[in-house]
């Protein structure tokens, strides 16, 4: 395309919002276990201004919510109406919003009562899903909590598995506590979790499916797929292995999670990007941490607002 003043110049073939780690509760502001504090009635406004600047530009065809709306110390007689409250507000938005969960959302409602509300529409209690906005792009979101000892009923297959993973791999008593694990180990906490098999199946497919339409994936996920991007505190249990499998294929091309508050950037060994969000939950009363993507042939590149940082995501050449 070429512009009236002669320059060339390329729009975006779509855009999308992104906000993440809203965790609102009506309670006073606390601090992180490290002392980083929270604004935990803040966080609302946060989304409110987001929704309102994605809605004043018009030019975003959706909005992704990479999970935990609501915090872990929300009294839990308040979870349910906690949870409707941040997704009126998400409502506000003309347009789709595409949710994943989080663990602080499953602290407060186990997930047959939260995909609902969140309008997870998958079989057994699965929240992963994919959609394509446009012909040359796909989303994946992977459920990061699929094998994981919060939000499924105590005898569930998938929380023993999950349990017998946090045995195995963490000698605490605390299974939340890295006390004695070293370095990568570090990631067996109970607040992550892990893709299973299933999944892992179903994301081949998808994988495979968008490799022959020739489509370029973006993929979504609540915890962390790269060390280089965050703690290894808040990493996918399994996230090498999910990475082995995305790397068998050329067609993904950025990795986008949340999780990991402060927030990270990595390119990893093949060239794919990945960007944790900043937390709305951290930003001081009157600032802001929300984004949006402008996404082209060749790379996407998020604007942020304020807290959350800007980054430009230039695709590999394809080889
Ligand atoms: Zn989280």
């Amino acid at each position: 395309m070429v512009s009236s003043n002669g320059l060339a110049t390329t729009q975006p073939i779509f855009s999308f919002g992104l906000i993440s780690d809203v965790q609102y509760a009506d309670i006073p502001d606390g601090s992180s276990f490290l002392g980083v504090p929270r604004y935990y009635r803040h966080s609302i406004l946060v989304l409110r201004r987001a929704i309102k600047e994605w809605n004043t530009h018009q030019k975003h065809n959706f909005v992704v919510n990479f999970g935990d709306i609501v915090d872990g110390f929300c009294p839990k007689d308040q979870s349910l109406s906690t949870v409707k409250k941040v997704l009126d507000e998400f409502e506000m938005f003309r347009g789709p919003v595409y949710h994943m969960i989080g663990n602080h959302c499953l602290y407060n409602l186990p997930r047959r009562k939260l995909l609902p509300l969140l309008e997870i529409q998958t079989l057994d209690g699965r929240a992963y899903y994919d959609f394509s906005p446009v012909p040359e792009y796909r989303f994946i979101v992977l459920d990061g909590y699929d094998i994981s000892a919060i939000g499924w009923p105590q005898d569930h297959p998938k929380t023993l598995e999950a349990l017998k993973i946090l045995r195995e791999k963490n000698p605490n008593e605390n299974k939340n506590s890295p006390t004695n694990l070293e370095g990568l180990e570090r990631r067996f906490l109970m607040f992550n979790g892990a893709i299973g098999k299933q999944q892992m199946e179903w994301l081949d497919g998808v994988l495979m499916e968008a490799t022959n339409l020739e489509q370029k994936v973006i993929v979504c996920c609540h915890l962390p797929l790269d060390p280089g991007a965050g703690s290894e505190k808040g990493l996918l249990w399994n996230y090498d292995e999910v990475m082995n499998l995305i790397h068998r294929y050329n067609c993904v091309k950025v990795c986008l999670a949340g999780h990991y508050h402060k927030g990270g950037y990595s390119i990893d060994s093949h060239g794919i990007h990945h960007r944790v969000l900043e937390a709305a939950l951290e930003c001081p009363p009157g600032t802001d941490a929300f984004g949006n993507i402008d996404v082209y042939d060749d790379r996407i590149s998020l604007v942020g607002t304020d807290r959350m940082k800007s980054t430009d995501m230039h695709f590999n050449p394809p080889s």
